[in-house]
């Protein structure tokens, strides 16, 4: 659009951004299946999947866009899947019973960054963009009210840089790693988030948090990672536990093989409780569904936080198909499961692949094991309709604002808000703010407010590699993460949340006592890094925890143990919650005042959610 830009990265490359990890597809209503898709219809889904509690007009503008989106990154060259006959192929995703998620293998969020760092690359060599690879975010710096520019940290040699615009715009993922345990790449972070918020950015919604029920089990004390298997594989593989509690303790035992169950025996608990969206239930339901069948004792690895995802009815069914199209015979079950084997391979390869490596198990043979982790965040950074934060000239796009998902996100839907925002809302709002401002000059970063940013930076810095210090900051933030996921988790009550308040805020002022980091500021240190951004996670914990205690409903992925109904079903309270959350920071989270931003709905009734 003209704009010389400049853009900041933690990694090396842009390339390496957590969105590479995006496997399943992105969503568009463009009803190439002819299953009854439309715009209104991904509105009217996203609404109803977000639970009500996301901005209409948003999500509106959202479905509109989706098809943009395809046809953009068709132009950049993304490789989406394709049919038989050359046209771009789509998969289902949970919460829809339209098929509507445009995939590239398993790689979907891999082959859209490259497409759109061609694309910048290209300005980079236009010399329109300057890229500031191994710079990290430090503070906002804010001049007469606006938004006028940035503190960087050059990662390599510790230098703290200013850098002076007209327009600041967050993309900076969401903050899943407050969790510790997460699906989330591991430098995913919530500073850039927290900083503006600082400097008078409300945060919205903090609480609302997604855990995708297919991930790989937690194996131990020692892991840092979690790994997603890709919701697509709820299009062909069933989950189930067994039904005889006999049977989960064989199995913990090493002494029965799941394969071996009678099917009379297996519970398929989404089919039986979901008999309409069976399997493909939105996350949060299927997550809870899970630990409902676990807590009962029906988990079947050694923790008992597991739940089965087979693939054998799929592989008999592709097999069985192929045998018909080659003219092969149908009923021999060597030959029906080696061809839907290949059909699974073509399928989910990828990941299956990683699956094995992972667990040492062959998921074509034995069903996978899955238990729900936390993945994505619904909320962020408050913006209004263009876009913008409560500070003019400061704007957040992609997971790291609230905008259209309410309190639970659709799969395949965080990719195209994403690319929404940056490819078809945000420049076209950000030049009506920059219309009125542009004319102003260059900004000088010899100002006080330039100066002092930069101050409270090294600040905190040298306070760090000072610290003598007894405990590393992993330390602090897997504590953190315990904190969140037991009293924060897939579900909270009341009691808990006052615990964790009161925990996060003991744990905080131990890390700033205790914290050990390692080397100088002015090296390549990871761990002074990382400090940055775990003093972060411990202030937005404690934000977190407030904002679900405030919120005594249920709904979406806040699912308050006092608010559910008989079958233990989430419960909205639309009377009393029917808002956003907007918080603005007064100096320390607890001090943090609660703006309550109503939320109207025009076209679409509000009705209470069924999968049923
Ligand atoms: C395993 C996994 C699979 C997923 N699969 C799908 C899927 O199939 N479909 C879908 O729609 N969604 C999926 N999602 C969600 C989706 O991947 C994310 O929501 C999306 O990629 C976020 O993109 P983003 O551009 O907002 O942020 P990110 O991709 O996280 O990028 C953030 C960028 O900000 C930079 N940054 C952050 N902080 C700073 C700082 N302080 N200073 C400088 N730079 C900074 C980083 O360097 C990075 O480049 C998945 C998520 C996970 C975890």
């Amino acid at each position: 659009m003209g704009y010389n830009v400049k853009t900041f990265c933690f990694q090396d490359s842009p390339r390496r951004a957590h969105s590479i990890a995006a496997q399943g597809g992105i969503n568009a209503a463009k009803n190439y299946q002819g299953d009854g898709d439309s715009t209104y219809r991904l509105f009217y889904d996203t609404i109803k999947g977000g639970d009500y509690r996301s901005r209409e007009a948003n999500v509106y503008r959202l479905a509109e866009v989706s098809t943009n989106i395809i046809d953009q990154c068709v132009a950049q060259g993304v490789p989406f899947a394709r049919d038989y006959g050359g046209l771009l192929d789509n998969r289902s995703f949970g919460g829809v019973l339209v098929s509507r998620t445009f995939y590239a293998k398993g790689q979907t969020g891999q082959q859209l960054l490259l497409g759109a760092y061609s694309a910048m690359n290209r300005q980079i060599g236009r010399g329109k963009i300057k890229m500031y690879n191994r710079h990290e975010m430090m503070d906002l710096v804010v001049v007469d009210g606006k938004a006028r520019g940035i503190i960087t940290r050059n990662l390599v040699n510790g230098e703290i840089e200013r850098h002076s615009a007209h327009a600041v715009v967050i993309a900076s993922g969401g903050y899943g790693n407050v969790f510790f345990l997460s699906t989330n790449a591991m430098g995913s972070n919530v500073s850039a988030s927290w900083k503006i918020h600082k400097r008078g950015a409300h945060f919205a919604n903090p609480c609302f948090t997604q855990i995708h029920p297919t991930c790989i089990p937690v194996s131990g004390e020692h892991q840092s990672k979690l790994t997603l298997m890709s919701e697509s594989l709820r299009n062909d593989g069933r989950i189930w536990v067994p039904k005889k509690l006999q049977d989960v303790k064989a199995i913990r035992a090493g002494k029965l093989n799941p394969t071996e169950i009678a099917e009379e025996d297996r519970d398929y608990y989404l089919e039986r409780r979901y008999p309409a969206f069976g399997n493909l239930v939105p996350r949060d339901v299927a997550s809870r569904a899970a630990k409902e069948r676990c807590d009962a004792g029906f988990g079947v690895n050694k923790t008992g936080e597991a739940v089965y995802l087979d693939f054998a009815d799929a592989i008999t069914r592709y097999g069985k198909e192929q045998a018909h199209v080659k003219g092969l015979d149908e009923n021999d079950a060597v030959l029906v499961k080696k061809l839907g084997q290949e059909v699974v391979r073509a399928k989910y390869g990828k990941i299956f692949q990683m699956y094995e490596k992972i667990v040492d198990q062959n998921p074509y043979e034995t069903p996978m094991m899955i238990y729900p982790a936390v993945h994505y965040t619904m909320g962020g950074v408050w913006v209004d309709y263009n876009l913008m934060t409560s500070i003019p000239g400061c704007y957040a796009i992609g997971e790291a604002n609230f905008s259209d998902h309410g309190a639970n996100r659709l799969g395949a839907s965080a990719l195209m808000q994403g690319l929404a925002d940056g490819y078809f809302v945000l420049p076209y709002t950000i030049g009506d703010y920059l219309a009125d401002d542009i004319r102003t000059g260059p900004i000088s970063t010899d100002s006080p407010e330039f100066e002092a940013a930069e101050k409270e930076v090294k600040k905190q810095i040298e306070a760090f590699i000072n610290n003598k210090g007894k405990h590393s900051v992993d330390y602090y933030h897997k504590k953190l993460g315990k904190i969140m996921w037991d009293k924060c988790g897939m579900s909270r009550n009341e009691k808990g949340l006052k615990e964790a308040i009161e925990e996060i805020k003991a744990l905080r002022e131990d890390f700033y006592k205790n914290v050990k980091v390692p080397g100088t500021a002015d090296e390549f240190n990871e761990q002074l890094a990382k400090a940055g951004r775990v003093a972060d996670f411990l202030e937005l914990g404690e934000l977190f925890a407030k904002d679900a205690l405030e919120r005594t409903e249920s709904c979406g992925g806040h699912f308050r143990e006092e608010s559910q109904t008989p079958e233990g079903e989430a419960m909205r309270d639309d009377k009393n919650f029917t808002f956003v959350s907007a918080w603005e920071y007064k100096g320390e989270p607890s001090k943090a005042k609660l703006h309550k931003e109503q939320l109207e709905y025009e076209e679409i009734e509000v009705k209470t959610r069924s999968y049923k």
